[in-house]
């Protein structure tokens, strides 16, 4: 056999979705597990949303649709923009994709070439390193602090801007720490990235799960030079638990989205016509569930924070937003228990999963040695046994 494309090894699996594939076939074989790796929300759909895409079905909307994604959906979406962030978008200029992370995927084909340098801040979301050095971008990896709740500052953002840099990537809320950015600092980075004149990768997927009062802010809304030179990223998947109908999209100026459009008129074509449907009503119509869900996320929340609080040896920023939290295990690094050594987070990941039944992913996934994530999209008797196996999983190793 001839050699594989150079791309085929560049590329590693999502590390999220792995260990949750092979906790739930463990759990499958009858083991005893708590899932805290996944994340995506465990509610179901709500009905409405459910009813419409049935009707759909029945009505045969079956066929392809645009490239882009319907005309009602971009219109829908544009309406969105409008209600929730204040921002004006032609619904020409939103193209529907496959999940979110084909819109991050579709961006960073269309706007980076070979070399180009992409500022990450970390913890970043598993997806993002992987997909810029499969289109031969280079990313540029920028530690944050936990005492900063893990969020970039202006200082830390500008020091590493070189002639190359085309683009940063923001996630706020953020996976996997949690954290939301507030309008004064997203003033703030906002300046350095006018002043360098960066693209903006704004992924905005947790924006509906986001608590203490926080006020999901996009950036693109800051000024009419950050809005044109910035990508919007967002989806249903989380905020209208459809991780499975895999509906996202991307509102930029035109001339990216008609490079998008034809892009994936050429990859995928669309998403799911009924996937379209859902999604149009989802944006369209609101019957109080999202913010059912969202209150739900924050009782989970409160009470994760409160029993990680009396775990002795680990820090953690409180989450305002998503639903993981990051705490930094580290202090459990270089310890034994049998014939365990613990030397970073990936062996306690390991460590959690055989001993005490615990799936939950290893920080180095996110760029984040001394941390490990935790999802509570999970139901709060899962979080509390999750939790306490974590306990006593520390406790053995001191
Ligand atoms: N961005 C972030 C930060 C995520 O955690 C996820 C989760 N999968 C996505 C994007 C992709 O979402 P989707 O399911 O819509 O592809
Ligand atoms: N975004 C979720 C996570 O971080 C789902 C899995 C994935 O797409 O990475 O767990």
């Amino acid at each position: 056999m001839k050699q594989l494309a150079k791309r085929a090894n560049i590329i590693k699996p999502s590390a999220t979705v792995a260990l949750t594939t092979r906790a739930k076939l463990l759990k499958k074989e009858g083991k005893d597990i708590i899932i805290m790796a996944a994340g995506e929300p465990d509610f179901d759909t709500p009905d409405y949303i459910k009813e419409y895409a049935i009707d759909a079905i029945q009505k045969g909307f079956t066929k392809y649709t645009p490239a882009e994604g319907t005309v009602e959906l971009r219109m829908a979406i544009a309406e969105k923009l409008k209600r929730d962030n204040n921002l004006e978008y032609d619904w020409k200029d939103i193209v529907v994709s496959n999940g979110a992370k084909q819109a991050i995927a579709n961006t960073l084909m269309v706007i980076i070439d070979e070399g180009d340098e992409v500022i990450i801040p970390s913890p970043y979301w598993v997806t993002y390193t992987s997909l810029v050095e499969l289109v031969g971008g280079k990313p540029v990896i920028v530690k944050t602090k936990i005492e900063n709740e893990f969020k970039l500052t202006p200082e830390e953002l500008e020091k590493h801007i070189t002639p190359k840099t085309k683009a940063i990537i923001l996630n706020s809320p953020s996976n996997p720490t949690g954290s939301v950015y507030t309008l004064e600092e997203l003033k703030a980075l906002g300046e350095i990235i006018e002043k360098h004149d960066l693209f903006v990768i704004s992924d905005e997927i947790y924006e509906k799960i986001i608590y203490d009062g926080y006020k999901h802010i996009s950036i693109a809304s800051i000024s009419d030079k950050l809005k044109e030179n910035t990508i919007i990223i967002n989806g249903v998947s989380k905020s209208h638990a459809m991780t499975g109908w895999r509906v996202g999209f991307s509102a930029s100026n035109s001339e990216i989205a008609k490079k998008i459009a034809a892009l994936q008129s050429q990859l995928s074509h669309h998403t799911a016509s009924i996937s379209q449907k859902a999604a149009e009503i989802a944006f369209l119509k609101n019957d109080g569930s999202v913010e059912k869900m969202r209150k739900e996320f924050e009782k989970r929340r409160d009470k994760i924070v409160e029993m990680l609080s009396n775990i002795e040896g680990i820090k953690f920023n409180i989450p305002h937003g998503a639903f993981y939290v990051f705490p930094d295990v580290s202090y459990f690094y270089r310890k034994r228990y049998k014939n365990w050594y613990i030397k970073n987070s990936l062996d306690l990941s390991e460590f959690l999963l055989e001993k005490v039944g615990l799936a939950a992913v290893s920080g180095i996934a996110f760029g984040e040695d001394s941390c490990i994530r935790f999802s509570y999209a999970t139901n709060i008797d899962n979080i509390i046994e999750g939790i306490n196996r974590f306990k006593k999983a520390l406790e053995m190793l001191l």
